[in-house]
């Protein structure tokens, strides 16, 4: 499986993604299919928790893997992390974020096998902030974004960024030396 997940997308040197080649669904997202017919449980997962459950694990029940890169085309699981619905929502969803909610939750549950060690992936850089591949924020961004009362959707446009990215700036998961 591994392998023929590994034909399926081509990493970008510039930004460090992983770009899908192959069939995305109407969000961009990659679809992979997995499983076998024989046993029943063929069916077709979003590439980037593929990804995620080939190189990091087992993604836990109602956990949703978010890009952190703004892109989904990518499956670079370092540009991944996991997030619960919750986690995704707690600070957008007061300041009136509702329509689209995140499509990686359409498949919550994860019969992906998991990919033990055949391939150990790099660790992540542990340069923060904005020695990161990802900052386009400087830290007065940052701190211009916590402060702002907009909805997490207006802040990531004038930013240039996902709301994502800017729920996890206000949740203090990214950028938390930026006091
Ligand atoms: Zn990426």
């Amino acid at each position: 499986m591994i392998d023929r997940f590994e034909q399926k997308f081509i990493p970008e040197p510039n930004s460090g993604c992983w770009l899908w080649t192959a069939a995305t669904d109407e969000h961009g997202y990659g679809r992979f299919r997995i499983g076998s017919k024989i046993d029943g449980t063929r069916r077709t997962a979003i590439a980037p928790r593929v990804s995620w459950s080939i190189y990091k694990g087992k993604i836990p029940e109602a956990t949703n893997v978010l890009h952190s890169c703004d892109n989904p085309y990518c499956v670079n699981p370092d540009h991944l992390f996991l997030g619960t619905q919750n986690d995704n929502m707690k600070d957008c969803s007061a300041k009136g974020r509702t329509s689209k909610g995140d499509r990686h939750s359409l498949i919550q549950k994860s019969h992906i096998p998991t990919g033990k060690d055949h391939w150990r992936y790099g660790q992540p850089g542990n340069n923060p902030g904005e020695k990161h591949w990802a900052a386009r924020l400087s830290a007065d961004d940052v701190r211009a974004i916590r402060a702002d009362a907009r909805t997490c959707e207006q802040i990531a446009k004038e930013y240039q960024v996902s709301f994502q990215q800017v729920a996890r700036i206000k949740n203090r998961e990214r950028w938390a030396h930026v006091k």
